[in-house]
C-alpha cells in the first residue's frame, strides 16, 4: 500500500527502491509488488503474440480483473484476434480493452493501407503509438512483456523503469525462451496458432515473416528495414511526426 512517503517519492527513487526490492524476485512477486504500488492505476499492454500468454497466465493467477490493453491495428493476423478471445476465455480475464487507431488519422496518412511499405515508423506511429496514448490515460504504470533475450535495445532492460511520465514494469525481463516454454507447459497455456507454423514473434501481417536468422526470434519482424521495435517504447522526441 502506498504511504505518504512513497506517494511523495521521486520516480528515480521509486524505481531504484523497487528494483532493489525485486532483485531475485519471481515474475509473480513483481506483478504483486506492482499492484501494491500502483493498484488500479496499473495495466498490461499485450500484443497477444507468441509469448503473451505467459504474462497473461501470471496476471490471471494474481488478479484476472487487471485491465489488459490490446491495440488492434487493423493489420493483425486473424489468428491473433481469435487467440485474444481464446485466452480471455481460458484465463478468465475480465477486462480486456481493445483500442483501435483513429479512423480519421488513418484516412489522412494511409488511405490505401500501404504506408507500412514506404514508412513503417509512421505506420506504427498512427496505428499503434497514438492509439495507446488515450488508452493509458488514468494509468500510472504499465506492464510490458519485453525480455532481455529479445536482444537489441532490450539487452539491458530493468524490471522497473520510468519513461514519458509513467512507470513500466517488466516482470519477464530475465526470462529466456526456456522459462517461457516451461511455464507454457506447466500452466497448459494455449499456443498462438502461428507458432506451430514457425513464427516465434508475431506482429502485424505485413511486417511479420518467419525468422531470417534462426538464432534471433525477432529477425522476422520488419525484414530488410532498420527497425526492430514498433515505437511504443520510444521517447516522444525519437518518434516520427505524422501530424
Ligand atoms: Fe504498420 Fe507494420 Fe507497424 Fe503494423 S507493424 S503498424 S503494419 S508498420
Amino acid at each position: 500500500m502506498e504511504t505518504l512517503d512513497t506517494a511523495l517519492e521521486a520516480p528515480e527513487a521509486k524505481v531504484a527502491r523497487l528494483n532493489a526490492e525485486m532483485r531475485g524476485g519471481s515474475a509473480q512477486d513483481i506483478i504483486r509488488t506492482a499492484l501494491r504500488e500502483f493498484g488500479p492505476k496499473l495495466t498490461y499492454v499485450s500484443s497477444f503474440g507468441a509469448e503473451s500468454a505467459a504474462m497473461l497466465g501470471l496476471i490471471a493467477d494474481v488478479d484476472p480483473s487487471l485491465p489488459v490493453i490490446f491495440i488492434d491495428t487493423g493489420m493483425h493476423f486473424q489468428q491473433t484476434l481469435q487467440y485474444r478471445d481464446a485466452l480471455r476465455d481460458f484465463l478468465g480475464l475480465s477486462d480486456i480493452r481493445t483500442v483501435v487507431p483513429d479512423a480519421g488519422e488513418v484516412k489522412a496518412v494511409d488511405p490505401r493501407y500501404i504506408l507500412h511499405k514506404s514508412d513503417p515508423d509512421a505506420c506504427c506511429e498512427v496505428r499503434k503509438v497514438r492509439p495507446l496514448e488515450p488508452a493509458l490515460r488514468g494509468f500510472d504504470a504499465w506492464i510490458t512483456g519485453r525480455k532481455r533475450f529479445h536482444g537489441g535495445g532490450r539487452l539491458a532492460l530493468p524490471v522497473f523503469e520510468f519513461s514519458e511520465g509513467r512507470y513500466k514494469v517488466n516482470p519477464l525481463a530475465g526470462w529466456g525462451p526456456e522459462e517461457v516454454a516451461v511455464y507454457f507447459e506447466a500452466r497448459r497455456l494455449p499456443v498462438h496458432p502461428l507458432v506451430a507454423e514457425g513464427y516465434p514473434s508475431i506482429g502485424c501481417w505485413p511486417c511479420t515473416v518467419r525468422p531470417v536468422d534462426p538464432s534471433d526470434v525477432r529477425s522476422g519482424r520488419w525484414v530488410g528495414r532498420d527497425k526492430s521495435e514498433c515505437g511504443l517504447h520510444l521517447e516522444r522526441k525519437d518518434r516520427p511526426r505524422v501530424f
